[in-house]
């Protein structure tokens, strides 16, 4: 790992429940500032991945045996995911997870929860993340389960910026959502990429908006990568496009 890497997943084993054996030597590396895709079919692997590298596997007793993974040059394996958080790097769940009984605001406000910086820091915070996402400013006093799909994946997004993060882990943004608003909501992510500097490694099996917004990207299959590269080359490699594009 050097300076230009903030992440470094190296040759990673995860086994679920002792026995199935779900990633079989995953490796891939996100440089600092990038937006690099895991692409791939349902159960292929993406979201084991991601919760490898923040630590979220112990809840479905899932292990990492082998590898290792490397935030910002530091072994990140033994730290608990609230001391990721601390250190700058946070995941945003698939199926969104905001707090349905809160309001808008009151989800984006427990996203700062590990932070110890004083009431104006936070609040000038809120403010750039209302300026990110003006339709959660409009909604910030609705109840979160009462809201759109897309505002609850931008309340969950929204929530994560709140951490001040330096890297973000996305699963599956465009989940469940109409095109013109995943196409909204990655044009956000690239405005916080290329604002705010956030990184981010994003798991997705929607393919073609996924290559359009990453800079590179990974395909997994069956628990291995079978295919890495800029994401205009994959976007024009011939298997890509005949198995996740659908086109060729
Ligand atoms: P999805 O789009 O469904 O999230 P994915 O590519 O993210 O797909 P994973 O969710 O990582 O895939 O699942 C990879 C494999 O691991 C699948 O075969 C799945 O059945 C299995 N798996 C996932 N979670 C568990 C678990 N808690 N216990 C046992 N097997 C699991």
């Amino acid at each position: 790992v050097n300076n230009e890497t903030i992440l470094s997943v190296n040759n990673i084993e995860v086994i679920y429940d002792h026995v199935i054996l779900v990633l079989k030597g995953v490796s891939l590396t996100v440089p600092r500032g990038g937006i690099v895709a895991i692409l791939g079919a349902n159960g292929a692997g993406k979201t084991t991945t991601l919760k490898a590298i923040s630590n979220l596997l112990g809840a479905e007793r899932g292990d990492v045996t082998k590898g290792s993974i490397e935030f910002l040059g530091e072994e990140v394996q033994a730290l608990s995911p609230n001391n990721l958080v601390r250190r700058g790097c946070i995941q945003v769940m698939e199926g969104r997870h905001c707090f349905g009984h809160l309001s808008i605001e009151e989800n984006l406000l427990t996203g700062a929860y590990t932070r110890k910086e004083g009431a104006a820091v936070i609040k000038r915070d809120l403010e750039m993340v209302y300026d990110y996402f003006p339709r959660l400013r409009e909604r910030r006093k609705s109840q979160a389960g009462y809201t759109s799909g897309g505002e609850q994946q931008m309340c969950a997004i929204g929530r994560a910026m709140m951490a001040n993060p330096s890297m973000i882990l996305l699963d599956e943004p465009s989940m469940g959502l109409a095109p013109q608003l995943v196409e909204e909501i990655f044009e956000i992510v690239k405005k916080l990429n290329v604002n705010e500097g956030v990184s981010f490694l994003l798991a997705e099996q929607n393919t073609s908006v996924a290559l359009r917004y990453a800079s590179y990207g990974y395909i997994l299959e069956g628990g291995r990568v079978v295919m890495d590269g800029a994401a205009k080359d994959l976007a024009e490699n011939q298997d890509v496009k005949e198995f996740y594009l659908g086109v060729g």
